[in-house]
């Protein structure tokens, strides 16, 4: 298989510009066959990142664009490889010939992902912050980027980097006072592997502690729409969503299976489920969807209890008040405020700390509820103090290292030999090596060299 890769970078459809990269070895001259300057430079001599006008061929060598393109040479690229970019115009076929003419010239098809694999491969980022590229391109709302932002800047790698390299100081200390019986080196104690411990556990603990942010920040928030059919639940989430994902008739039960669709609201990524009501029935279809809606509710963090403010409460109403008080935490939105008002507020404002009057349908005071929602899950800045795991293996691997490190910290206290308590600390470097990508032997073999000088 062909080293030399390419791509179509930008999104498929048309667009402003389009861009086609290449990564591997000869890239430059790959994307030279397709693009011509209009000057006498080759792409071949230009200094890096030196942008070229000229014009794009397809295979057979016909002009088919005019665009600008740029090479970066090894090791100063994305990948770390010889990469080439051409810039046409955003047209899928002007695209797909040049793409065409790339893979003629020798290039074969990127699979997904492959840029960013051998740019961890080149070691240009490590594992968390190729994860933080995908996680960035797929933010949905402002703080989820910076998040990730900070990440791809090597923040967790960071955070993670000071529990790693003082568990690496206290291995390799051990290692080298064992192996170089004759060097002069300092003996190895146990408060040294104490403080490291220590440290480590905090630090792991702390990180652990932030999943249910890093999660709510990537994942969104689980939230249901509740409230009896026709109260406007399919409009609010319409409303929120920005489009009509849900249909809205005047005819009770329309939303026979829940309806879910993402949103950003005051800044905080909510799931939204929109329920099908919760009125028993005979109808077989609107049964399953009531159950759905009873599992969705219970599943949900945050309840949207919609109840319809030109209309006195039925029992469907107060069955869903009830369920809606058993959530972790709800806001009650009185609908229909373009209507008459029916509802004793007042009294539901007692039941509901954040409550609000809206239309759904022309969408009157629906802005109240962005404050409240960021009031109940604050999206954070995103900063770089606090940097927050945000996936399931980096949660595990962070658990197993934190685990190793309580193990290894009972050891010291029951008075274990040093070399048995290092075994876990070894697990545990194994750990938050898997985490970031680290080859840890080789760490710990290098350390030794470079901090106790042996062998000189
Ligand atoms: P659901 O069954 O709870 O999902 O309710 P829908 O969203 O399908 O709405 C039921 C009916 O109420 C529809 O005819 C909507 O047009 C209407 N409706 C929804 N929101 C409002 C509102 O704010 N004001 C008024 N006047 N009607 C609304």
């Amino acid at each position: 298989m062909s080293q030399l890769i390419a791509a179509v970078a930008t999104p498929p459809g048309t667009g402003g510009v389009g861009i086609l990269r290449l990564s591997g070895p000869g890239a430059a001259e790959t994307a030279a066959r397709v693009f011509r300057p209009v000057g006498k430079t080759p792409l071949t001599q230009v200094p890096d990142r030196q942008m070229l006008y000229g014009t794009v061929q397809d295979r057979e060598g016909r002009t088919i664009d005019t665009g600008l393109a740029f090479v970066s040479r090894a090791p100063h690229s994305y990948t770390g490889e010889e990469t080439a970019e051409i810039q046409c115009h955003g047209s899928p076929m002007v695209l797909s010939l040049a793409l065409e003419a790339l893979f003629a010239a020798g290039a074969r098809q990127a699979l997904p992902g492959e840029f960013t694999k051998r740019a961890f491969l080149n070691g240009k980022l490590d594992l968390t912050q190729a994860e933080a590229v995908i996680d960035l391109i797929d933010a949905e709302t402002p703080a989820a980027a910076r998040q990730a932002a900070s990440r791809l800047g090597g923040a967790l790698s960071r955070t993670i980097g000071r529990v790693y390299h003082g568990l690496v100081d206290v291995t390799a200390h051990f290692h080298a006072v064992l192996d170089y019986p004759d060097e002069d080196i300092d003996p190895f104690r146990a408060e040294t592997i104490a403080a490291a411990l220590e440290t480590g556990l905090e630090e792991t603990s702390r990180l652990l502690a932030t999943y249910d942010r890093g999660r709510q920040l990537t994942f969104g928030v689980p939230c249901a729409i509740l409230g009896r059919p026709n109260v406007g639940k399919s409009s609010l989430l319409n409303a929120l969503v920005g489009y009509d994902r849900a249909i809205v008739t005047q005819i009770p039960g329309t939303t026979r299976d829940t309806i879910e669709a993402r949103a950003s609201v005051g800044g905080v990524l909510l799931n939204l489920t929109d329920t099908a009501g919760l009125r028993e029935t005979g109808d077989e279809a609107e049964r399953l969807g009531v159950a759905r809606s009873r599992a969705a509710a219970a599943e949900a963090r945050l309840v949207l209890l919609v109840l319809d403010g030109g209309a006195a409460l039925t029992q469907e109403d107060r069955e869903a008040i009830a369920l809606a008080q058993e959530a972790p935490a709800c806001i009650c939105l009185v609908n229909k405020s373009d209507l008459p008002p029916v509802l004793d507020v007042e009294a539901l404002r007692g039941q509901f700390p954040h409550l609000c009057t809206v239309s759904a349908q022309n969408g009157e005071g629906l802005e109240q509820l962005g404050p409240m929602v960021a009031a109940l899950f604050p999206p954070g800045t995103g900063s770089e103090g606090e940097t927050l795991l945000t996936n399931a293996r980096q949660v595990e691997a962070v658990s197993r290292a934190r685990e190793s490190l309580e193990r290894a910290g009972e050891g010291l206290r029951q008075g274990m030999p040093p070399d048995l308590l290092l075994s876990d600390v070894e697990e545990a470097l194994e750990a938050l090596g898997e985490l970031t990508g680290r080859a840890v032997r080789e760490d710990i073999t290098s350390r030794i060299f470079e901090r106790f000088c042996v062998g000189k």
